[in-house]
């Protein structure tokens, strides 16, 4: 079917689910404090209330749906959940983002269960740097999860890298050449000022044109390959033929192309990664409410969007961080690891 459109055009087609917003990380773009306000325990969905939800997506067009957290690989048992999605002919594209911790045990019952493609994230190869990033032991046991992930997943594992000055960013090549050596392909993300990340400036991000402009020393020629996606990534080649991606959010936001929304895993519907409020879809489900009407609920609401979050922070002059810790503190769901990135 032809997805709905919003007030931009813009077709509903993927929806980012977040299926926990615990974590085993502390990654200081994301969750720079120790301890938060969590989602409540029985606020959060069960695998066939999440499914439920999804359906009702799905009958509107979306056909691209990933997994995320917190951490997804936490929630207990994922693979059933991977199994009930991987069951609807609907969605032809189904991923996982994880921070790979648990990745190595995990990876064969979520390959079996109908997982199709695997994004891990990876902001280091230096100990010392993961331990002050994340302020967690266990480089060694994300590594052991990407390369069970590209045994399993050939050609369709990504890794994502938050490059952040004066942290990991003496590393970007060290990283690229690792993502080669397993024929994986990696994505640079320039730092967002999004959610839990209170301690971001712009001197702490490394945009696209200067990540560019280093690697080229480097590398010599770098290609841009002009694609025509809705992916945020814009993917680029060097001579020796690697590829990898530069995700430019905070200094040329994809918003004109977004296509994405995001679920919580306590069904708030999100529709920018910026938005203050959220769409409670738990109400709907837990009232009675059927797939058909939590569908048409959807459809106004997109329908009616036009949301560009990214692209209003680049008018802001003094730009700090979107929020600070005791706005945050007032909703769990402002996190980025509660709205799953
Ligand atoms: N825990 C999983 C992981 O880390 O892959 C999934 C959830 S995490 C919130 C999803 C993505 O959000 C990660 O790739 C992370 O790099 C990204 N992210 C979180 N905070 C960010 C920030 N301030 N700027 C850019 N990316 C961010
Ligand atoms: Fe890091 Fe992902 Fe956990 Fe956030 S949710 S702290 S990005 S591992």
């Amino acid at each position: 079917m032809s997805p709905i459109l919003d007030r931009f055009d813009r077709p509903l087609r993927n929806l980012r689910v977040s299926v926990t917003d615990r974590c085993n990380l502390r990654c200081a773009y994301c969750m720079p404090q120790e301890e938060y306000r969590w989602l409540e325990r029985e606020e959060v969905l069960r695998f066939g209330e999440l499914s439920a939800i999804v359906d009702a997506f799905c009958l509107l067009g979306v056909d691209k749906v990933r997994i995320t957290g917190g951490e997804p690989l936490l929630r207990r048992e994922l693979e059933r959940f991977v199994e009930q999605l991987s069951r609807r002919s609907a969605i032809q594209d189904l991923a996982l983002t994880t921070n790979g911790l648990l990745l190595a045990q995990q990876a064969p019952a979520l390959k079996q269960a109908g997982l199709k493609r695997v994004t891990v994230s990876l902001d280091t190869l230096d100990e010392a740097v993961f331990a002050q990033l994340t302020r967690r032991k266990g480089l060694s046991d994300v590594l052991a999860g990407i390369d069970a992930a590209a045994a399993l997943w050939a050609g369709r594992v990504k890794l994502d890298t938050v490059v952040m000055r004066g942290v990991n960013d003496h590393e970007l090549e060290a990283l690229l050449e690792f993502a080669r050596e397993r024929a994986v392909e990696l994505r640079y993300i320039e730092y967002m000022d999004v959610g839990g990340a209170t301690n971001w400036s712009m001197d702490k991000v490394v945009s696209r044109a200067e990540l560019l402009g280093r690697l080229s020393k480097r590398y010599g020629a770098i290609e841009e390959l002009h694609e025509n996606s809705s992916a945020p990534a814009e993917r680029f080649r060097l001579s020796d033929g690697t590829l990898f991606g530069v995700i430019a959010s905070t200094t040329s936001p994809f918003c004109a192309k977004c296509d994405r929304s995001r679920l919580t895993a306590d069904g708030t519907w999100y529709l920018c990664l910026y938005a203050r409020l959220g769409i409670d879809l738990k109400a709907m489900l837990r009232g009675g409410a059927s797939t058909e009407q939590i569908a048409a609920r959807i459809a106004s609401v997109w329908g009616a969007r036009a949301d560009r979050g990214a692209e209003l922070r680049l008018d802001e002059r003094a730009r700090g961080p979107l929020l600070d810790a005791s706005e945050l503190r007032t909703d769990p769901r402002l996190e980025m690891h509660t709205r799953g990135g």
